[in-house]
């Protein structure tokens, strides 16, 4: 199973970070081993005092695929989930001040939650006005809508796929809206699609 993330894909994320709107998609991936496992709780890794919370829909892969065209890339998943690409945030801006690759940062063991729910694609009416948020200790953190994606799913699928053959299970983190922050022991992090409860996760 591979975890594909993508960087950069809702402005207001962007301006938040003060990044460059990039003219390529920032794909990077997270190792299988970076998957949260079901029911466990998330522990703050040692090597960071400043891990961020970014919630993401996610796409679940369930045919094999390479160079898909975005007019093909529906036919290519059907379920819908929600996730967090955890990073942390203090790490990254180092490496990304030296020029050095992100993985360290954002591809660290529990970084990857992934939702035990996934909602069908059909039960949507429009894939790209899907609102789905995060909530931290019952409070709204972050809120986003798949409208303000700058590239939408079905481009995403066939730009990784002409570069990564796409296989059956692969999952796909479609990017962050504004919002981010930092976790601290205690917190409870809990992602919503549309009213949909998707993930319960506490920090340790
Ligand atoms: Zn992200």
């Amino acid at each position: 199973m591979k975890i594909f993330c993508v960087g950069r894909n809702y402005v207001d994320h962007i301006e938040e970070l003060k990044n460059e709107r990039p003219d390529e998609i920032v794909i990077f991936s997270k190792p299988d081993t970076a998957r949260l496992q079901r029911d466990e709780d998330f522990y703050i890794p040692a090597f960071s005092q400043n891990v961020h919370y970014e919630v993401e829909l996610l796409i679940k892969i369930k045919k094999v695929g390479k160079y898909i065209q975005p007019e093909f890339a529906h036919r290519y998943y059907d379920e819908i989930g929600l996730g967090i690409d955890f990073t942390a945030r203090d790490l990254q801006e180092k490496l990304k001040s030296k020029g050095l690759p992100w993985e360290k940062a954002k591809g660290f063991d529990g970084s990857a939650v992934i939702s035990p729910t996934w909602i069908n694609k059909e039960d949507f009416s429009d894939l790209q006005n899907i609102n789905f948020s995060l909530q931290k200790n019952e409070e709204v953190v972050q809120k986003g809508n798949t409208s303000h994606m700058l590239w939408k799913i079905d481009e995403l699928i066939a730009e990784i796929s002409t570069y990564f053959t796409l296989k059956t299970g692969d999952i796909l983190f479609t990017g962050t809206p504004a919002g981010v922050g930092k976790i601290n022991e205690g917190d409870v992090l809990e992602g919503f699609v549309e009213d949909v409860s998707m993930f319960k996760v506490k920090v340790r």
